[in-house]
């Protein structure tokens, strides 16, 4: 390892020269309290800056072990020094030249708070990873403000947002106290039977639909029903109450603009924990929830469809359905089969982004379209069946019909943004105006096909690139010569998480897409993977830009591939 005064010279020395003769800098270098590791060097001032990282003993950076003492604790420090690193480096980023000359970032993070490789902790101290774009004039280096940015202000970030003395202490462990609690509260649903919470008290509006942070000035806080309130033990903060979605069938029903669909999104969002402040904080969900919704012009691979479609005109088969341009229902059909195959336990439905026909058939409609010319069996039919025959619980938010009194367990409307329990009600209108609807959901839910993928149908490769995948923002990827749209896959919230979700691809088709495995023991393998090796088996060098996800995205941009080809 050099010394960092060897990493001065060097820079000031290369002040002048060609660019590709910054390669040379690669290696390792001891400063006073850390030592500087530069992994990758860009090509040009315009590339993807170079990636870095500092390692710092556990002797300097002194955070207590009570801070990193539980996975979700460690988890939460190392988020909030990500934040941390990201702020300060803001400060001293600044245009210095051609393209990203100048330029030091971290992940940039959102209102979640997420497993991620931006920062990690090991036994012996911190490590952050970072990018630094290398400045240059033109194509000539620019040695001298090089030699500022790595000697200078990245040791003041350092001093400023890794080591513990630097910081705001209460901030930090109201942080990791925080994340403990949400994830305790989390694992707490299993043992009641809930499969989602939302706190007294909580903030659920955001403000807009690109702006995740809280909605500041009018937002109403939440307050529990009587009937549904459960009050929950969180290690740090102590009891909370709040309003326990039991297993089963919730419908919530109520006036437009009550704050139905941001109930829903806030329950959706409740698999992951949020930053404090964030009014999400106690809003938790069983983690295996997946949001459904309609989806045309999706793709789809040979999936078993025939609990909700069935005797489509010209005889296509619904067992092993594919289409290159799905409608409405069948898309929302394929949705739902494919979360259940990875592994769903509770489906999310709103009404706005929900095909109409594939929600309700009513009596009139059953009269002059008989069933044997109608191939979607509807949702209210099988909804039952579903938590029956797979324990898969249902949350339909639902205002235009109240078709679904019936099969519902219970229902709560929203009025004014708050929610009421009216399940006696809605039982009562039930029996007073029947809907005379006859059931068309046959006996039983029906199969679910686990599919086998072709392996030479997942190809990342272009040209003389041998992989080539991109994620752009937080709903596209390039894989290969394609693209996949990742639009409509609600719960991908983090760029981080899309780049490794691209990347698990690449890593599950090379390792075990064999065209023998399925796709849920193909998810099983990839994670376990990640969990136990960390995210650098997914990458040839070490960066810090991905962000954990969950089975059920993997297998979604898996699915919307549109070269899939599977068999069973
Ligand atoms: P619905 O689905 O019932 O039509 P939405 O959930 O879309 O209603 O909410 C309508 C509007 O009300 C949105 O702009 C949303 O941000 C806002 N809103 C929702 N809940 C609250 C709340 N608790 N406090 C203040 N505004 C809210
Ligand atoms: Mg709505």
């Amino acid at each position: 390892m050099l010394n960092h005064n060897e990493l001065y010279a060097r820079l000031l020395d290369l002040d002048g020269g060609g660019y590709k003769a910054y390669k040379g800098i690669r290696g390792s270098y001891q400063f006073p309290n850390f030592v500087l590791i530069i992994d990758r060097v860009q090509g040009d001032p315009f590339a993807a800056p170079s990636s870095m990282r500092v390692r710092v003993p556990h002797a300097v950076a002194q955070f207590s072990s009570q801070l990193y003492g539980s996975p979700s604790r460690e988890i939460a420090l190392r988020d909030y020094l990500t934040r941390q690193f990201g702020s300060v480096a803001r400060t001293k980023s600044s245009h210095r030249g051609t393209g990203k000359s100048g330029k030091i970032a971290i992940a940039s993070l959102g209102q979640t708070v997420l497993a991620r490789n931006s920062v990690l902790i090991d036994g012996e101290g911190v490590e952050a990873r970072f990018v630094v774009g290398l400045p240059a004039r033109g194509r000539r280096i620019l040695g001298r403000q090089a030699m500022e940015m790595l000697c200078e202000d990245i040791p003041e970030i350092v001093e400023e947002s890794l080591r513990y003395p630097a910081l705001n202490a209460d901030e930090i462990q109201q942080h990791v106290e925080g994340v403990e609690d949400s994830e305790a509260l989390r694992q707490s649903l299993v043992e009641r039977k809930l499969v989602a919470f939302i706190a007294d008290g909580a903030i659920l509006p955001r403000r807009s639909g690109a702006d995740d942070r809280p909605l500041e000035d009018c937002a109403i806080a939440f307050c529990s029903p009587p009937s549904l309130r459960v009050e929950l033990e969180r290690p740090n903060g102590g009891k909370i109450s709040g309003m326990g979605i039991p297993e089963g069938i919730t419908l919530i029903l109520g006036g437009g603009y009550h704050g139905k669909s941001t109930l829903l999104r806030a329950i959706a969002r409740g698999v992951y924990n949020h930053a404090w402040g964030d009014g999400r904080e106690a809003v938790v969900t069983d983690p295996s929830t997946v949001k459904i919704r309609a989806e045309d012009g999706r793709s789809i691979a040979g999936t078993n469809i025939t609990p909700f479609i069935n005797h489509l005109p010209q005889n296509r088969s619904t067992q092993r359905f594919s289409t290159e341009n799905a409608s409405g229902s069948t898309s929302q059909a394929a949705n739902i089969m494919e979360a259940l195959e990875a592994g769903a336990s509770v489906l999310l439905v709103d009404e706005d982004t929900a095909a109409t026909n594939f929600t309700i058939r009513d009596r009139r409609m059953q009269e002059l379209i008989s069933k044997d010319k109608e191939p979607i069996t509807p949702f209210i039919d099988k909804v039952r069946q579903l938590y029956r025959d797979c324990g898969v619980s249902t949350i339909l938010v639902m205002g235009g019909s109240g078709d679904y009194f019936e099969v519902a367990d219970r229902v709560i409307a929203m009025e004014n943004y708050q929610p009421r329990e009216v399940t006696a009600e809605a039982k009562e209108i039930a029996r007073k105006y029947a809907t005379g609807r006859l059931s068309e959901g046959g006996e039983e839910f029906g199969e679910i096909t686990p599919r086998v993928p072709l392996p030479e149908s997942v190809d990342p490769s272009r040209g003389r690139h041998s992989v080539k995948v991109k994620a752009r923002d937080r709903d596209e990827v390039f894989f290969g010569t394609q693209e996949i749209d990742l639009a409509a896959v609600e719960q991908i919230v983090d760029a981080g998480q899309l780049r490794a979700i691209a990347a698990a691809l690449v890593y599950a088709k090379g390792k075990y897409m064999d065209g023998k495995r399925t796709i849920p023991e193909i998810l099983d393998r990839a994670i376990a993977d990640i969990e136990e090796e960390g995210f650098d088996v997914l990458s040839d060098f070490p960066q810090g830009n991905f962000a954990q996800f969950r089975r059920f995205e993997l297998a979604a941009a898996l699915n919307r591939l549109r070269s899939l080809r599977v068999k069973f």
